[in-house]
């Protein structure tokens, strides 16, 4: 790409002013009211609830009377919060948390940030619970169906159901005098063994079995027959099969056990031991976690996991994406014990500090895995574009591997940093630039560029994803976004203005 063009004439990097800012997510806090300051604040002896200690019973029309920015309350499933004095530690800005004030804001909340840990985050300003509204329609009851498979060892399912719009999976089992093999199959779904995580309890007596893909998650319970050992193996064939070894082998069981389809789907928490960490630049760390034996878990590609602590008693869980151990090697890979993330810490992070101070044989609570993208989106497209700033990069780790071990397609990375020294895995592009020659180029841009940087300067623009689109044809190209929300929201905007079809873009957010 040519660097003469950039800054462009009339582009706000030459005119020396900062590029558009839109509204976003995510609102500048003050100084001082961090998470962490909020964590302080809720140990306090400051009185954040206003209405005693005991927990009231509350109705929606009362709720409904605090709805102002001074006397806030918000409902969250069935748990009322007085959120007057949170309002200024919102990461996503007061005027976000007002949408929800007054008012049952689970599913706003749900839409939002259903992985939050609000019980804990605003145990502080807890004041009582939801007197529910019969009035207004509620949720349809919860289905769980038995699914239990007569006394026999042969591989014989019944078609997979449809409850409530939702698809299900049959289970069925085979054995052999060693091994158990628990079989699960859908006609429907597009079932991959990345997309399921099973875990066996610790006393080998049941297990949870967990399907998750970008449509739909399921969960499921098996009570098993008889005792198992905590190994587990999963395979793909005409169905997925997920065996387990006995713990008394020599005998053939009169049934697997049973098994029953629970709701609502939650995220399943799982204790990993951190194996390796090292620095990959000044502030970001390359890790290496292990879950336990008893568990299957391969995450697909660009999916996240949660990492949970307890941080001044309070529960902190955030998202971060898996990664891979390398990009350069084409045998680079997660397997379903493994996986690896790429995590910068921040110096005033509550959760990054505490990832940062992780040593090799610590263990940490990682719950299972959430995906929005699948491969589906990009596998018609001979050209991917890849916008990512800072550690958005790294649900663009997977995907750019792939494209260019595994497919034919041309990959252009955009790739928007501070610093020179912020760039993750820089010599690693570099590799895969010379050995991929003519399928893939990166193309750097440095905010905050050192006085010898010569490259690309500035933030997102227009005329900066023109160049960088201009490589390509646009309806045989693809574009993934992900960074900071601001840069994210600003480039979705710019590449809409320029008509690229939204059924072209995908933003991780
Ligand atoms: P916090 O305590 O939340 O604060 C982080 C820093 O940002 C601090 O300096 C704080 O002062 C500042 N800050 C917080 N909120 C705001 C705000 N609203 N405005 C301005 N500044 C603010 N990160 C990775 O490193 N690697 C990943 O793979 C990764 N994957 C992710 C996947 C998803 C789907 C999402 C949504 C995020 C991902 N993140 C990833 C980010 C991660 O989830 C955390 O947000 C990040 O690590 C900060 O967490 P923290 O608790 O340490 O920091
Ligand atoms: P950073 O602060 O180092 O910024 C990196 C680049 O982002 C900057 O150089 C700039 O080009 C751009 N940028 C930052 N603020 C901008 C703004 N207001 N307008 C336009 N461009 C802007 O980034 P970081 O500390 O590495 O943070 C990475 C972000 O990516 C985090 O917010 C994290 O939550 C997010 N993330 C999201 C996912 C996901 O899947 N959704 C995955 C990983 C990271």
């Amino acid at each position: 790409m040519s660097k003469e063009l950039f800054p462009a004439a009339n582009s706000a990097q030459r005119l020396g002013v900062p590029a558009p800012v839109l509204n976003t997510t995510k609102a500048p806090l003050q100084r001082g009211r961090s998470l962490m300051d909020w964590i302080r604040l809720s140990k306090s002896n400051v009185d954040l609830r206003g209405t005693g200690p005991r927990p009231l019973k509350i109705s929606m029309e009362e709720l409904a009377k605090h709805n102002t920015h001074d006397d806030a309350w918000m409902a969250i499933r069935g748990y009322v919060f007085n959120v007057t004095r949170y309002m200024e530690y919102h990461p996503g800005g007061e005027s976000e948390l007002m949408r929800g004030v007054g008012k049952d804001a689970t599913s706003l909340f749900e839409e939002v940030h259903r992985w939050v840990n609000f019980e804990s985050m605003l145990k502080a300003c807890f004041i009582g619970t939801l007197i529910p509204d019969f009035t207004t329609p509620r949720q349809p009851k919860s289905t769980s169906s038995l699914l239990s498979v007569p006394g026999n060892n042969l591989l014989k399912l019944p078609r997979s159901g449809k409850i409530g719009g939702l698809q299900y999976f049959n289970v069925g089992f085979k054995q052999t005098e060693e091994e158990v093999i628990i079989l699960f199959r859908s006609d429907s779904f597009e079932t991959s063994v990345e997309n399921f995580v099973c875990n066996i309890s610790d006393d080998g007596l049941s297990m949870h079995v967990d399907f998750i893909s970008h449509m739909q998650s399921l969960s499921y319970f098996i009570t098993l027959h008889k005792q198992v050992k905590e190994s587990i193996s999963v395979v793909k064939k005409e169905v997925i099969e997920i065996v387990l070894k006995k713990a008394e082998p020599g005998s053939l069981w009169d049934g697997f056990g049973s098994c029953k389809h629970t709701q609502p789907f939650k995220n399943r928490l799982l204790s990993c031991t951190l194996i390796s960490k090292s620095n990959i630049t000044h502030n970001t760390l390359q890790l290496h976690f292990r879950l336990p034996e008893s568990c299957h878990m391969l995450t697909p590609m660009g999916a996240h996991v949660f990492f949970q602590a307890s941080i001044e008693d309070i529960s902190i869980r955030r998202p971060y994406t898996v990664a891979l151990p390398c990009i350069t090697e084409s045998t680079c890979a997660n397997d379903s014990n493994n996986f690896y993330t790429l995590i910068k810490v921040y110096e005033t992070g509550a959760l990054t500090k505490v990832i940062g101070n992780l040593s090799p044989g610590d263990e940490i609570s990682v719950a299972t895995f959430e995906i929005k993208f699948h491969l589906g989106l990009i596998s018609s497209f001979s050209n991917i574009l890849l916008l990512a700033a800072g550690t958005g990069f790294t649900p663009m780790v997977r995907v750019l591997h792939h494209c260019l071990f595994n497919t034919d397609k041309k990959v252009q990375l955009g790739f928007f940093n501070k610093k020179e020294l912020d760039i993750l895995w820089r010599n690693d592009l570099e590799t895969l630039k010379s050995r991929f020659d003519s399928r893939f180029t990166v193309d750097h841009v440095l905010s905050q560029p050192d006085q010898d940087w010569s490259g690309l300067k500035g933030r997102v623009s227009i005329p900066l994803l023109k160049e960088m689109l201009s490589n390509f044809q646009i309806d045989t190209t693809f574009v993934l976004v992900c960074g900071p929300s601001p840069f994210t929201t600003l480039t979705l905007k710019f590449l809409s203005d320029m008509k690229v079809k939204s059924s072209s873009v995908f933003a991780f957010t």
